[in-house]
């Protein structure tokens, strides 16, 4: 039972561990990069030898964002547990390598429901609900929640921008937050836009100062401001912004535009950020070990070796619907010093006449996940161009079930092969419900989430690749393929490569007579690290490099 009193979590005399909490918002417009900047911060940290984690606090009302639209929002990045999450998770992760829970992301949505749940129970005792301080308890309590184990540093982001109505409970709880803990164990950070106006030629102020103003209308006083924009910004702007915002100068942290987002870290480094943030929470940690971190960097920005590796999607007009795709693409990449042309291809586009013309001059192809008939034609027309032209493949969840289906239909010549996905009548249901999913009716986290594990196949080219013999990754799936035909699929020559331990769930499927050819249930974009690629993207690139090399080497020569 929780009432209306404040969360306090006891004395901060040093008697028990104290987690610092750092709690990132974003001012003047969205999409400033806020979620690089904080995970940029945790790398920062962790470089430190502390332990971090990163959290998202998000203002709409959507319980997760499991049921939303790619297309507006963006990848759903799942976690281990099966959490379906905000993408800003992703970045977190791959920033600091530390795997996140579910936890790690709180919406509006999900906190107004246990709200509503505990009123309904009666846990409140007829005490009138109000947002100030059920729903701002429950948030703190949230924020608690993650600093089980032994947590150094929690990075809280509060999604959208200052002044949006739906941020405001939000804002009042971090706001309280300082307090209940002691004001000396919280830090506030604001990130804000510094436009250059082209007419005046400089860079204007005025916008972080009314940003500032505002988040002090909250009772929040930021301790840093980091800056974006798009050049250099120069002590002068620093100081000036230092002077209106009331702000520490070596508070006020430039970060300019980045040719690559894992120089972020880098460059607010060079900023002096973590410098501040340790010295104002009385964090005692030698200078960060960015050694590793700086290596990978640099070897990104040197390579030279050219490929072009394809993404056929059906949500190609916002990229971000693949984030964490195209970001372990850039991994495989960095590990094979391949500067990699990623080509978006929309797989509604895809016409059966003119298909070989349209994939020319691929060195590689990847089809991702996604739900929903649309594109799935497309999908299949590539993956047949893939698999007749030895051309390197990549099939990532509904990926695998589309090379499943062109298999059945080119190679066992089962024309009307389907998924049930698609063609609820299809005479060969090669992809089928699972069967634990049948009756389901609500779409919100139905379907076989997380981390489960397969046993990859002695021999096989997943297995070399992982050189492992079981291995764990991410799911997010309803279908699945059909036990009934996997014996028909498997004698016309579709090797199953890697099996549920159960033996009922196919994984992973390979071809043996392409140069690469594989194909998983699975997600394994979510685990690849700029610093830990994840081999079946590294495996691809450097295929499609190969390809390259062997189709092309008179432009290889010269490059
Ligand atoms: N729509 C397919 C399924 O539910 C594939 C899902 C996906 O690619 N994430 O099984």
């Amino acid at each position: 039972m929780s009432g209306p009193a404040n969360i306090s979590p006891g004395p901060n005399d040093g008697s028990e561990r104290r987690p610092r909490h750092i709690f990132v918002t974003g001012g003047v417009v969205s999409s400033l990069g806020k979620g690089i900047a904080a995970a940029s911060l945790g790398r920062l940290l962790e470089s430190r030898g502390l332990r971090v984690v990163c959290q998202k606090l998000d203002p709409y009302i959507n319980v997760d964002p499991g049921t939303m639209n790619p297309f507006q929002h963006g990848e759903v990045f799942v976690t281990d547990d099966g959490g379906e999450t905000d993408l800003d998770l992703g970045h977190y992760e791959r920033f600091t390598g530390e795997n996140l829970s579910r936890a790690s992301n709180v919406t509006s949505g999900s906190v107004y429901l246990s709200v509503i749940q505990k009123e309904r129970r009666g846990d409140y005792l007829g005490d009138t609900v109000q947002v100030i301080p059920h729903v701002t308890n429950a948030i703190k309590e949230r924020i608690h929640r993650v600093t089980e184990g032994d947590v150094d540093v929690v990075i809280s982001e509060v999604g959208g921008t200052v002044g949006d109505i739906e941020s405001l409970p939000f804002l009042e709880a971090i706001r309280q937050f300082g307090n209940d803990i002691g004001r000396e164990n919280v830090l506030y950070l604001h990130v804000t836009l510094v436009p250059y106006l082209s007419t005046s030629e400089e860079l204007k102020t005025k916008p972080t100062q009314h940003s500032v103003a505002e988040l002090r209308s909250h009772g929040i006083h930021p301790d840093v401001i980091v800056l974006r924009s798009d050049r250099d910004i120069d002590d002068a702007v620093r100081r000036k912004i230092s002077l209106f915002c009331d702000v520490r100068p070596e508070a006020v942290i430039p970060a300019p535009d980045a040719t690559d987002i894992y120089e972020v870290p880098l460059t607010l480094h060079e900023g002096g950020l973590d410098q501040v943030v340790c010295d104002q929470l009385g964090l005692v940690t030698g200078p960060p070990n960015l050694t590793v971190w700086s290596a990978m960097v640099e070897r990104s920005l040197a390579a030279t070796r050219e490929a072009t590796v394809a993404i056929v999607g059906k949500y190609v007009e916002l990229p971000d619907a693949y984030l964490s795709v195209v970001e372990a693409l850039r991994h495989g990449a960095i590990a094979n010093d391949v500067d990699l042309d990623i080509r978006w291809i929309r797989s509604d586009d895809l016409s059966g006449l003119l298909v070989d013309a349209e994939l020319d001059g691929l060195d590689g192809i990847v089809v991702p996940g996604g739900f929903g008939a649309r594109g799935v034609e497309g999908k299949i027309l590539a993956i047949r161009h893939a698999r007749e032209k030895g051309i390197p493949f990549l099939g990532l969840c509904l990926g695998l079930q589309c090379a499943v289906i062109e298999y059945a239909r080119a190679v066992l010549g089962w024309a009307d092969a389907n998924s049930t996905e698609f063609d609820p009548s299809t005479p060969y249901p090669v992809i089928d419900l699972m069967s634990s999913q049948e009756d389901v009716e609500d779409k919100g986290g139905t379907m076989r989430l997380g981390l489960y594990a397969a046993r990859l196949e002695e021999g096989s080219l997943v297995r070399e690749l992982h050189d492992q013999e079981l291995i764990y990754e991410r799911h997010r799936h309803r279908w699945e393929v059909s036990n009934r035909h996997r014996g028909d699929l498997e004698r016309a020559g579709l090797r199953m490569s890697g099996i549920s331990p159960d033996g009922r769930l196919v994984e992973y499927i390979e071809l043996m007579d392409h140069p690469y050819f594989v194909a998983t249930q699975a997600h394994p974009e979510f685990r690849s690290r700029p610093d830990l690629p994840h081999p079946l993207f590294a495996g691809l690139v450097a295929a499609a490099r190969a390809h390259r090399e062997a189709t092309r080497p008179a432009a290889v020569a010269t490059e």
